[in-house]
């Protein structure tokens, strides 16, 4: 069974989804942690941003393996390294949306998510698993929360990670990326039709859990 959950970043999607994976006993996929790998890649390289034909070629003779602990975290591997902590870094999360909005490399990310998700249950996180990964996803969520909110969540995680960055920083990188994310030509942040809006603004992560699983399970 495969469980498809969209959103915008700070929404809540990856911790929730993570979790509801363990509990499942499903496979994570962080689709966004693959976009993110590339852009590593992309910025380590000094390839242009706007040069399509070479990140494509990048995307294509790259590996980016995800691998479940099972304590339930989750590691990223970029041709045989760990880049797990890397590709959290400012410098990725500014320019990831753009290299993300390339449709080649689209074509190359969800040709291997769908490898991913065919081995066996699956819980995907992304902007477009429902509505273009897996359509037919047996269960589809949309998870937002109010624009301050996820700010927020995002500078705070960025202070556990001892980052440098204002909550004015965060809220322009969301801003900017919800921009790029939701008006690129290809494979837009949306709403399937036929998934389940889930507004975590005053939820807190157990309740966002149980929310789910309720839905699951009903
Ligand atoms: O989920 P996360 O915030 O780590 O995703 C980083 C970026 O990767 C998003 O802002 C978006 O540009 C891109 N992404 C995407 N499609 C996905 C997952 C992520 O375009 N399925």
């Amino acid at each position: 069974m495969i469980i498809a959950i969209d959103g915008p970043a700070g929404a809540g999607k990856s911790t929730a989804a993570k979790l509801l994976a363990k509990k499942l006993k499903f496979l994570y996929i962080d689709t966004g942690a693959m976009y993110r790998a590339l852009t590593l890649k992309v910025l380590d390289k000094d390839i242009a941003i706007n040069d399509a034909q070479s990140i494509t070629e990048l995307a294509l003779s790259s590996s980016i393996d995800l691998i479940n602990n099972p304590d339930g975290s989750l590691k990223v591997f970029l041709d045989g390294r760990d880049v797990s902590a890397d590709i959290r870094q400012p410098r990725i999360t500014q320019f990831v949306s753009e290299i993300a909005k390339i449709k080649e490399v689209r074509s190359v990310m969800v040709n291997l998510q769908r490898k991913l998700g065919e081995q066996g249950d699956a819980v995907l996180d992304g902007r477009d698993i429902g509505t273009v990964v897996f359509p037919d996803a047996k269960i589809k969520f949309y998870i937002d929360a109010d624009f301050k909110e996820r700010v927020n969540r995002r500078h705070k995680e960025s202070l556990e990670l001892r980052q440098n960055i204002t909550f004015e920083d965060v809220s322009l990188d969301l801003s900017n990326r919800d921009n790029i994310d939701s008006n690129r030509k290809v494979a837009p942040l949306k709403k399937a039709d036929d998934a389940i809006y889930v507004d975590t603004t005053n939820l807190n992560i157990k309740e966002v859990v149980n929310k789910l699983l309720s839905f699951i399970n009903g």
